[in-house]
C-alpha cells in the first residue's frame, strides 16, 4: 500500500500506538489501514458417489484440479459465497449441507471455510474459470495435477469418512511446504 484510501496522501509502515504490528498509517488524516486474512468459501459437490472437480482455466494454479471455492464477498454468508463461487465456477446449482472443513493458511492469510453441497441437476459446464468440470469417482480424482493443498486435504478426510460411514468436521492448518492435521481423525 503506497496512499491512503480515505484522503489520497502518502502512507508509512509504522506500530501504531498501542498496537503490537506494523500498520499503513496516512500520514495526513492519521487513518490506520488494518490488513486481514481473506475467506475463501467453497463445496465438494456430490452427486449420488461422484463429486465434482473444476480444472481451473485461471491463475494460480492453471490447468489443475480444485473444488469449487473462491473468495466469500460482502453481504453474504459463508454458506451463500460457497453456492455463488459454485455456479461462478462450475455452472452448477447446489443445496448447501453440513460444514466439512476448515483450513488456516497463515503463510498467505487465508481461511478455507467448505461445505458438503447436494447437486441439483446435471447442467454443470465449463465457464470462463475452468476450462474443464466433471464428475468423478475416488479412482478418478486427478490426484497428481491438483491445484491446492486444502483441496488435497479435503478429498483425503471425505473418502477416509466416506469408507468409515461418517462424515466429520475438520479443522487443520496447511503450512508452507508442511501440512498438519492432514491425517484423517
Ligand atoms: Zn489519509
Amino acid at each position: 500500500m503506497k496512499f491512503c484510501s480515505e484522503c489520497g496522501a502518502g502512507v508509512t509502515l509504522k506500530i501504531p500506538d498501542g498496537d503490537a504490528l506494523y500498520r499503513h498509517v496516512c500520514d495526513h488524516c492519521h487513518t490506520i489501514h488494518y490488513q486481514n486474512p481473506k475467506v475463501i468459501v467453497g463445496c465438494i459437490v456430490e452427486w449420488e458417489d461422484r463429486v465434482l472437480m473444476c480444472k481451473r482455466s485461471i491463475e494460480p494454479r492453471h490447468g489443475l484440479w480444485t473444488l469449487p471455492a473462491g473468495y466469500m464477498e460482502n453481504g453474504e454468508t459463508t454458506a451463500q459465497g460457497a453456492a455463488r463461487e459454485t455456479l461462478e465456477e462450475a455452472n452448477a446449482v447446489v443445496e448447501i449441507g453440513e460444514i466439512y472443513a476448515l483450513y488456516n493458511v497463515p503463510h498467505i492469510n487465508q481461511v478455507y471455510v467448505l461445505y458438503r453441497a447436494q447437486l441439483l441437476d446435471l447442467n454443470f459446464g465449463p465457464t470462463s474459470e475452468s476450462s474443464e468440470v466433471k464428475l468423478c469417482h475416488e479412482a478418478d480424482i486427478p490426484w497428481d495435477h491438483l491445484a491446492f493443498a486444502t483441496v488435497r486435504n479435503t478429498l483425503q478426510h471425505y473418502y477416509a469418512d466416506r469408507k468409515a460411514g461418517q462424515y466429520q468436521f475438520h479443522v487443520g492448518t496447511i503450512e508452507r511446504g508442511v501440512r498438519k492435521g492432514d491425517k484423517p481423525t
